[in-house]
């Protein structure tokens, strides 16, 4: 069976192909001309390169993610495409007959996933152990043999979802390959869960060129994690106008910036604000959540409580702030005509994420 024939076979379209591989390098900031090299890529990788999928400690939020949304979903393009040889959670066989399918994808050249925190040492390894091993042990083996590994979802990136934030010694996948001395390279997709856009988008990428796309000092691909979601946020010119929500039964404050209510969006890189979940759907702030960072590494041990006012908060160009001078000196200022662009321009000369380190193609 040919490679397209086996996407024709689950049901995608040529069309629905095509869709996808343009939307993806659209997200990446690729031109339209790289449209048919990206498609071409991705038909020879049907021709399955295999991938290990390994859960740490994690609660398969970001597989439930990946797989759940989409047309063709993920499950089509990740499962078929991929040719996944090993994931606890979606694999038919258990057992001895999981493990043989493990050990037979180790000797392959293949990529790995990661979804889960790790304990950063021996004497937290009981916290995650998987088929009587510590799941540490089978991290620094998987690692040392892929082709490149790719961390999703915040506690994989950098131990920074709930796992991280308990006593359990959990850290991400680099601080375990830092500590192992491995330098097998590394994409981290926070959030939590991983958004399935940014996952898709990335092993297209990697598909295609063979190597990570350009990255962030986190290891974040910039085409996801590269501007500000204060900057792209639909409330921002509340922001502007000093109108924070305090109240949230006052109807005229429904759409007013929820600063006062916990967001951490003036700190939190990522494309929410551009590219919204489920199938464009809707993302936290416009369905009335304050943003709680989650594809930051401060994410859960130094942003939460998540929905509770930060005492000091830090804005782009200003630096730490205390919420309540934000308030009073914007809500001040804007009865005055004076906007917190202008307010911040003037303090500080610039109020963006041009600050954002960038790194260089690995
Ligand atoms: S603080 Fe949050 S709600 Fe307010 S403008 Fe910034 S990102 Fe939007
Ligand atoms: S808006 Fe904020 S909390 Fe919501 S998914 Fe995006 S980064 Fe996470």
């Amino acid at each position: 069976m040919g490679n397209f024939d086996l996407l024709k076979a689950k049901g995608v379209s040529r069309r629905d192909f095509m869709k996808l591989v343009a939307a993806t390098t659209a997200a990446l900031g690729l031109p339209e001309l790289f449209v048919p090299q990206a498609a071409s890529a991705l038909e020879q990788a049907l021709k399955k390169p295999p991938v290990i999928w390994l859960e740490g400690m994690d609660c398969t939020g970001c597989t439930e993610s990946a797989i759940a949304t989409l047309n063709p979903s993920p499950a089509e393009l990740v499962l078929d495409m991929l040719s996944i040889r090993y994931h606890e959670t979606i694999m038919a066989g258990s057992g001895q007959t999981s493990e043989e399918a493990y050990q037979s994808a180790l000797k392959e050249n293949f990529v790995l996933i990661v979804e889960g925190a790790c304990p950063a040492k021996e004497e937290y390894d009981r916290f995650c152990m998987v088929g009587g091993k510590p799941f540490r042990t089978t991290l620094i083996e998987a690692a040392r043999k892929a082709q490149a590994i790719i961390a999703i979802g915040s506690c994989a990136s950098e131990g920074a979802g709930i796992p991280g934030a308990c006593a359990s010694g959990a850290v991400g996948v680099g601080e375990i390959l830092r500590t192992a001395g491995i330098s097998t390279p590394l994409i981290n997709l926070p959030c939590c869960p991983v958004k399935p856009t940014t996952l898709i988008g990335t092993i297209v990428y990697y598909l295609t060129y063979h190597k990570a796309p350009p990255l962030d000092s986190q290891n974040r691909p910039l085409a996801f994690y590269g501007t500000l979601l204060h900057d792209n946020c639909p409330r921002r010119g509340h922001f502007e106008n000093g109108e924070f929500l305090t109240d949230w039964n006052d109807p005229l404050q429904k759409q007013y910036c929820l600063m006062l209510k916990g967001c951490k969006g003036p700190q939190t890189y990522t494309d929410c604000a551009q590219v919204w979940w489920n199938d464009n759907a809707n993302f936290c702030i416009n369905a009335g959540s304050p943003c709680s960072g989650c594809s930051e590494k401060s994410f859960y041990k130094e942003f939460s409580p998540l929905y509770a006012k930060q005492e000091m908060f830090k804005l782009p160009g200003i630096g730490q702030i205390n919420a309540d001078t934000v308030g009073a000196v914007i809500g001040g200022a804007a009865a005055v005509g004076l906007g917190a662009h202008l307010i911040a321009t003037a303090a500080s000369g610039r109020l963006s994420s041009k600050d954002h380190d960038r790194k260089e193609d690995m």
